[in-house]
């Protein structure tokens, strides 16, 4: 069996060839390692391996991970699971990125909480394929709900993110990635901080990237499936 820093490389490689092969700069797309239900051990395997930006889902769990992990200062961690109100502090509070913002009571929370001294990175989650159980905002809903992001103080709009359909036809899902690909570049010409393309998880980063993703979030190719 392969061990997570060799996983995590050929994570990369993946990544650095779907960038040359879509004409991009090899370094123009971050990996975000998707931790969620893995255990402390592995994400410390990550680390020493040179990875340093961790995506986890569930606040509790997250908590406590980052917690055990505080001695881990240049780790970067990023909240990308649903929010329920009653946990924004805790997010506010542990992380610096949220990739899962669809409601503004939920950001107008985290900007209160979030300490004045440095910015809370966001992404909006778009539900690019108008699935009734999945979270996000609808595609024509997407720029109105950005001008009231942008005006929280302690708030960085930094870009968008999906979640597309699962099992749809490689049709479908370029289409899907398109989409994105356009809300994204509309947004860009709006506001200078926007730079984050967060799509492409382990089976799609390669057409993720293709679609212009910056940002992929990349669990099972790494750590193995979860239970
Ligand atoms: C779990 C999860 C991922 C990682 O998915 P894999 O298929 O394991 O790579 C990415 N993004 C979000 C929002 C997730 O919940």
């Amino acid at each position: 069996m392969e061990t997570i820093a060799e996983r995590l490389k050929s994570a990369y490689q993946t990544i650095k060839q779907s960038a040359v092969d879509a004409h991009r700069p090899p370094n123009s797309v971050k990996l975000l390692a998707v931790s969620k239900t893995k255990p402390v051990s592995d994400i410390v395997q990550a680390y020493e391996a040179g990875q340093r930006l961790f995506g986890e889902n569930y606040v509790q769990e997250a908590v406590s991970k980052i917690q055990a992990l505080q001695d881990y200062h240049d780790i970067e961690w990023h909240f990308i699971g649903p929010i329920q109100s009653n946990k924004t502090k805790l997010v506010a509070e542990n992380f610096s990125w949220v990739h899962s913002i669809d409601r503004l009571k939920t950001v107008q929370r985290l900007n209160d909480q979030h300490s004045a001294h440095k910015t809370l990175n966001v992404c909006i989650q778009v539900n690019v394929d108008n699935e009734t159980n999945k979270a996000g905002l609808a595609v024509t809903e997407v720029l109105d709900f950005a001008q009231q992001v942008a005006q929280l103080r302690n708030i960085t709009l930094r870009g968008l993110m999906c979640i597309p359909k699962a099992n749809t036809s490689a049709e479908e899902q370029q289409q899907s990635f398109a989409t994105m690909a356009g809300l994204f570049s509309q947004l860009r010409a709006l506001y200078p901080e926007v730079d984050t393309l967060s799509m492409g998880m382990s089976d799609d980063m390669g057409l993720a990237i293709r679609h212009g993703s910056t940002m992929v979030r990349i669990g099972t190719a790494i750590f193995g499936h979860r239970a």
